[in-house]
């Protein structure tokens, strides 16, 4: 890049630098500096809702402010590239950043190719041990789900029965009871088999007759 669009550039970032600083003093850094921003004359009062509205006004002026900030560092930052005279080059190729980038992104520090790889760095993969776990828990391919032992779908029916916090509103339209949003809700409770809930066996397994419990009345009653 030749001194004259270095000097452009440098022109455009302190423009824009002068901007950022004037837009943080307008808004008193953003509101910062404002000891309290709804005008109460304390914040311990009796509205935990107003609480919560200065809350939320707080963290987003705070994240306004570190976003300009930070964006104050990367202009500083292209300036002293500028001083040294390698502005406009990829800090990781070293091969000149298109100046029609530049012009968007004054404080480029990656040409596109490498901007890529700078974004892709963010680690967006799932713990390495689900691929170990079976689903809903993991990513394991669902294998032999209908096995009669204990899973993790049996343990969440039994700790659902206590109640959760969905409501029949959650399901939309269809839910007529509480008992109705449950997993499988007819589904017996302890044994797999309808039959298994009645018939009485013998320590080595043989059926020996059976008992008329609910099970059973359940069982018999069914169409
Ligand atoms: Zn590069």
């Amino acid at each position: 890049m030749n001194r004259e669009r270095m000097e452009y550039f440098r022109k455009l970032l302190l423009l824009e630098k002068r901007e950022l600083l004037n837009q943080m003093k307008r808004n008193n850094r953003f509101g910062l500096n404002n000891p309290e921003q709804d005008h109460e004359l304390s914040s311990l009062d009796n509205h935990p809702a107003d609480t919560a509205t200065e809350l939320f006004e707080r963290e987003k002026d705070l994240a306004l402010f570190y976003q300009a900030e930070s964006y104050l560092d990367e202009i500083d930052l292209a300036l002293s590239r500028i001083e040294q005279g390698i502005y406009g080059l990829c800090e990781e190729c070293g091969r000149p950043i298109s100046e029609e980038r530049l012009e968007v992104i004054p404080t480029a520090r990656f040409c596109l190719e490498h901007q890529r790889e700078v974004r892709d760095e963010v680690p967006k993969g799932r713990p390495i041990e689900e691929e170990a776990l079976d689903p809903p828990y993991g990513t394991k391919e669902k294998v032999r789900r209908e096995q009669a032992g204990t899973d993790d779908e049996d343990i969440w029916q039994m700790v659902e029965h206590f109640g959760t916090s969905d409501t029949p509103l959650t399901y939309g339209r269809g839910i007529e009871e509480y008992q109705d949003m449950v997993v499988e809700n007819d589904e017996p409770v302890g044994y797999v088999d309808e039959t298994e809930g009645f018939l009485v066996t013998d320590l080595y397994g043989r059926e020996r007759g059976f008992v008329r419990n609910r099970a059973y009345e359940e069982y018999m009653d069914q169409p």
